[in-house]
């Protein structure tokens, strides 16, 4: 049976404003997942804070949450066969450019640790908690 999964791909405030999105949004086209919902957003700060909760209390939660709310990002909900959460982390490549493997999008787009250009789900109940933080179901492509 083929079954679909869904994950969450956010392109960074760093990434949009050198003119990557357009780049990276080749290369998830290129690697087979489906973009199925797709929307430009600027966040507030306190939305930042909200999508990133589950890092609160670390060291770099507010750089991070001034970093997301800097400017626009481009956020995508994106589907493939089986494995749409691990392939497309796969694709994004370490949270550390230093150790981004040749081929990923943080290897070619990343500035540092911090300003690392793209998010992805890490596992299916968050990547359902992601998904409807930024979607409604009805924003979805069938
Ligand atoms: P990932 O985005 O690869 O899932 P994490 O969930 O660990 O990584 O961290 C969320 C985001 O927080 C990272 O993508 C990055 O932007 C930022 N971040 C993580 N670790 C650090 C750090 N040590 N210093 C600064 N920013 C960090
Ligand atoms: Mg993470």
């Amino acid at each position: 049976m083929r079954t679909l999964q869904r994950t969450l791909a956010i392109i960074k405030p760093d990434a949009v404003s050198k003119r990557a999105a357009g780049h990276i949004v080749s290369m998830i086209l290129e690697n087979g997942f489906n973009i199925i919902g797709v929307k430009m957003l600027h966040l507030t700060k306190e939305q930042a804070e909200g999508f990133y909760a589950v890092h609160a209390g670390k060291p770099f939660f507010h750089s991070l949450a001034n970093f997301m709310s800097s400017g626009p990002c481009v956020v995508l909900a994106l589907e493939k066969e089986g494995d749409a959460i691990p392939a497309w982390r796969k694709l994004m490549g370490a949270t550390n450019p230093a150790n981004a493997e040749e081929g990923t999008v943080r290897k070619r787009f990343a500035e540092s640790i911090e300003r690392n250009a793209v998010h992805g789900s890490d596992a299916e109940d968050t990547a359902r908690w992601e998904l409807s933080y930024f979607f409604a179901g009805y924003e979805l492509a069938k």
